[in-house]
């Protein structure tokens, strides 16, 4: 297998998937089958560099795994938060990012560490591209879909294009579901990320523990080797029974139906694919009580659009990315 590979090389292609947290790696075939895989937390210090020699050591433990150099791949695709000049290959304002203030020539700076050409492209439409092509919206030609991460995003499919607007549709986390409500991540307040994302419900707990109020979530977080609430530290309080817990997330659910909800009644899309690292590490239970929190917000209830955990779960990401690439 390793001599098919190692022929074939410049059919291989490498992703990236840049998170709040973590950075997965994949190197995929000409089909697109996983190849290689890898995955490491996304440092906390040292700003963009350090992200970039972090995204450079992920990608080459992938293509190792799957028997190949960096540089022979055909190219590497990277799916970053933030705002993406795709020409210029710089990513601005990627605020869930420590440290990551202006613009960072990443797509340069990549290639150079890993001598291959280097695409970049927002995280969320990449994964959305490669559920619309490989996973749960394969043979739908319309969709929504939301990431609910360390913030909530969103992409928008319509007649089977990704609708990109001018160049910032989808942002479902900043839709205002309590106006004048608590303070977001992006300046303003109100928004569904403000409630929904996985940064802002930490800030919460962290406030609430402070006060007194009795949870497991920060007693994991450390019994994980971990400096943040991750989606596996939410998860295993849920499996507890943690009050606090259950309280923040229900709370996200509800937020995230209502705000998804208005986001159908403006453009009557019959699915709704729940992606990013907490939607898809909670599963069809949370989705399906996405949908009852949907409900009652819905101008046509009685034609709710099915709600369905992405497909190509934590991969996708980093999947779709790799589609950013053609094959050599
Ligand atoms: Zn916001």
């Amino acid at each position: 297998m390793a001599t098919g590979l190692a022929r074939n090389n410049r059919a291989l292609r490498g992703g990236l998937d840049l998170g709040g947290t973590k950075i997965q790696a994949v190197v995929v075939s000409r089909t697109n089958r996983v190849v290689g895989e890898a995955r490491i937390p996304t440092p906390m210090d040292g700003g963009p560099e350090a992200v970039a020699s972090a995204l450079a050591e992920a990608v080459a433990e992938a293509a190792a795994a799957a028997g190949v150099a960096t540089r022979s791949l055909a190219g590497v695709g990277v799916g970053s938060p933030g705002s993406i000049d795709v020409a210029a290959g710089t990513v601005s304002q990627a605020g869930n990012l420590p440290g990551w203030d202006g613009t960072f020539p990443l797509g340069d700076r990549l290639s150079k560490l890993l001598g291959c050409p280097v695409r970049l492209g927002n995280d969320v439409q990449v994964a959305n591209r490669a559920e619309m092509r490989l996973g749960a919206g394969k043979g739908r030609s319309s969709f929504l879909g939301v990431a609910w991460g360390t913030g909530v995003g969103g992409s928008v499919v319509i007649d089977g294009r990704l609708w990109l607007g001018r160049g910032a549709a989808g942002e479902i986390g900043h839709t205002v579901v309590v106006r004048e409500g608590a303070p977001c991540t992006c300046g303003r307040r109100g928004c569904v990320e403000a409630y929904a994302g996985r940064a802002a419900m930490e800030l919460t707990a962290r406030k609430r523990a402070d006060r007194g109020e009795k949870t497991v979530l920060f007693r994991l977080m450390k019994q994980f080797g971990r400096n943040r609430l991750t989606s596996g530290v939410w998860a295993r309080a849920l499996d507890e029974g943690d009050p606090m817990a259950h309280d923040l997330i229900d709370r996200a659910v509800a937020m995230l139906g209502t705000g998804i909800a208005s986001a159908i009644n403006l453009l009557d899309i019959g699915t709704v694919i729940i992606e990013g690292g907490l939607g898809i590490r909670l599963g069809q239970p949370y989705a399906d009580q996405i949908a009852v929190a949907m409900n009652p917000h819905l101008f046509l209830p009685e034609r709710a659009p099915e709600v369905q955990v992405a497909a190509l779960g934590d991969l996708g990401g980093a999947i779709g990315a790799a589609l950013l690439v053609s094959a050599g």
